[in-house]
């Protein structure tokens, strides 16, 4: 996230507030004050006694204020002391130990009761409370950012309803689109609003009115909040960031005040950005729903951004960029013209836009020369920007770890293995007929996705333990990117997800729970063939399942009679159970090679799609064994 610069300025103009007023306190006042006070020694007090010249004396602890009748003004006309022309001349003397003080000032006929020196005067008073105040204040501030942090709940409800939006200028976000690699269309798209930005002139011009928001959608962490930011630094203009989630406060109608703050503060600064990320938190489609107060929260809140985002003039600069992973929840109102009506996938990256999102963040890190960042992309099918940049901080990582002052490329398949399966568990003790089995298992996946035409090669065969709970695991490769499913490809992917199982039966006569992730994806990819895909041949073209929040997993929902239900869970075990007699006719007949392979892998923990293909086709029988 971008730097909170923006609170250091705040404590610097208070420091320099504070020693102005000390000054004027210190210097300036008691020219005021004091004006008048003219400090003389005590016989001279002694001889204006006995002059008569005293009318009024005051006796303090400590020292003597009196007042002499002839007073001549010419004397300190020039001086500032007589600015002060009302309030007569007070002398001051030390106060001695003289016990016949009292009864000499009767004789002499002054009168002793009156208050002469000044005291502090109203003005001082009040400065002095506002120094104290300021200086209280100033504490109070530092400690409650202390206890609270930057977005603790109390620290909110202190501010009363001021949004915490930060103004970034541009230099402070530091990115531009060259840091985002890929998502060249979501790029496009936003040209025209940096451009707009630039140059609202030439819009107004030809009365064209560019979308007052758009709305950045797509799965976690493929770089929404990223591209926001690099539309600010590409724009030069400030940008006001809030999540939705700090919208959403403690108190009731926080939100929509926190909006209207918003908005006034953006329209000031014009033409500028505002970012609300994690939109869908104040977006939720307004229902009926059974909750209460924390809904009519919300409500409000979203109900204050519609009218705000009405109220303000498209003409005048001020963009709304909004990011979400679940546009499917946002409330209509928001998505209509005039609001967020432009939408801007950010999808997950594809092998091109891989390789260049795993190059972006590689600038930043000492790497060999001769790393081939198309095959780490390759092996990562599915990663977002965000996992992929966590590779190749995690290879950094590794290679630190293993004294090297460089990565290579084991640095970086290794860290895809640690995102997509966990760190090696070495310590992970597993007895031999254990390990047996887990290598027949996984040379079983192997054998079939090999032995199939339609198949992902095998890329890599392991029985590390992982910490993610993973025994060992075959990894495939896609040679190239695909976007469409074939019907026989699903289909062979089951029949791979069920070989591991049919290789333990084969060699072992006996079954384990070692299969349960593959008979789960089994099932996934058969049910979604069937209800989704309409690949079944007596179902057809009929969806029964809709995917509900297509960026977050993807969990689908059914909408089916209880019949057909009951027909599509039958057909799914159909389908599951072709797949594993065809896994088991492929394994069966190649009993021997499994056998060889696994007593390979055995030996070897960790064997490379090469190696597996080599001792399969015979041409590393002799190395092997
Ligand atoms: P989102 O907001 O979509 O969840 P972010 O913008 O927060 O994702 O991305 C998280 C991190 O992932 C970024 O800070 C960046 O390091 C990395 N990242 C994601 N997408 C890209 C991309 N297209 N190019 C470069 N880095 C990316
Ligand atoms: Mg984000
Ligand atoms: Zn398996």
């Amino acid at each position: 996230m971008p730097t909170k610069n923006t609170k250091k300025p705040i404590i610097y103009y208070w420091c320099i507030a504070l020693l102005i007023i000390m000054a004027i306190n210190t210097f300036i006042l008691p020219l005021f004050a004091q004006s008048n006070v003219v400090t003389v020694t005590y016989d001279v007090f002694l001889d204006s006694l006995q002059a008569d010249e005293i009318t009024q004396v005051e006796v303090r602890d400590d020292s003597i204020y009196y007042i002499i009748e002839t007073d001549e003004v010419e004397d300190s006309s020039e001086t500032l002391i007589t600015l002060n022309q009302e309030k007569p001349t007070v002398y001051q003397t030390v106060r001695m130990q003289d016990t016949s003080l009292v009864d000499r000032l009767y004789e002499a006929g002054v009168t002793f009761t009156e208050v002469l020196a000044a005291e502090p005067s109203l003005f001082s008073t009040i400065i002095s409370t506002v120094i104290m105040i300021a200086v209280f204040s100033l504490i109070w501030q530092f400690i409650m950012r202390k206890i609270m942090g930057k977005s603790g709940g109390m620290g909110n409800a202190m501010s009363f309803g001021k949004s915490k939006a930060k103004i970034y200028v541009a230099a402070q976000t530091g990115k531009t689109f060259k840091d985002v690699a890929g998502q060249d269309e979501a790029k496009e798209a936003l040209t025209e609003i940096v451009d707009f930005l630039h140059h609202p002139e030439k819009y107004a011009e030809v009365g064209a009115k560019l979308p007052k928001g758009a709305l950045l959608v797509g799965p976690p962490g493929t770089g929404k909040t990223l591209l926001a930011q690099a539309v600010a630094g590409e724009a030069n203009v400030p940008f006001f960031s809030i999540s939705g989630s700090e919208f959403v406060e403690m108190f009731v109608g926080m939100g929509a005040a926190k909006v209207r703050d918003l908005f006034k503060q953006a329209n000031e600064k014009a033409p500028c950005i505002v970012f609300i990320d994690e939109i869908d938190t104040i977006g939720k489609k307004r229902d009926n729903g059974p909750s209460g107060g924390g809904n009519d929260e919300r409500e409000q809140t979203l109900n204050q951004l519609l009218t705000e985002m009405d109220g303000f003039d498209g003409q005048k600069g001020v963009v709304i960029l909004a990011a979400t992973n679940r546009p499917e929840t946002l409330d209509k109102a928001l998505l209509r013209p005039g609001r967020f009506d432009r939408r801007v996938p950010v999808e997950l990256p594809d092998l091109h836009g891989r390789e260049a999102i795993l190059k972006v963040h590689a600038e930043k890190i000492k790497m060999e020369e001769t790393i081939d960042f198309n095959a780490i992309a390759r092996a990562t099918a599915g990663a977002s920007g965000a996992e992929l940049a966590n590779i190749i901080n995690e290879g950094a990582l590794r290679a630190v770890r293993m004294g090297r002052n460089m990565v290579n490329q084991n640095d970086l398949e290794e860290s895809v293995e640690v995102i997509i399966a966990g760190y090696q568990r070495k310590g992970k003790v597993i007895s031999k007929h254990e390990k047996e089995i887990i290598a027949y298992h996984e040379v079983g996946h192997a054998l079939v996705a090999a032995l199939q035409k339609k198949s992902a090669p095998v890329h890599k065969i392991t029985i590390i333990p992982r910490t993610s709970g993973a025994l060992g695991y075959t990894m495939q490769l896609e040679e190239s990117e695909v976007f469409l499913l074939d019907k026989e490809v699903a289909f062979n992917k089951i029949v791979t997800f069920t070989g591991g199982r049919v290789a333990e039966e084969i060699q072992f006569g006996s079954i384990t729970s070692g299969a349960s992730n593959d008979i789960e994806q089994a099932t996934r990819i058969a049910r979604a063939m069937i209800a989704r895909y309409g690949m079944d041949d007596d179902f057809g073209m009929v969806a029964f399942e809709t995917v509900n929040n297509a960026y977050l997993g993807g969990d689908a929902s059914l909408a089916c009679s209880d019949e057909t239900a009951t027909k599509i869970d039958e057909a799914v075990v159909k389908l599951v159970r072709e797949a594993h007699d065809k896994a088991y006719q492929i394994i069966s007949e190649n009993k021997e090679k499994l056998m060889e392979i696994s007593n390979y892998l055995l030996e070897k923990e960790t064997i490379t799609g090469e190696e597996f293909m080599g001792v399969l086709n015979g041409t590393m029988k002799k190395e092997s064994i």
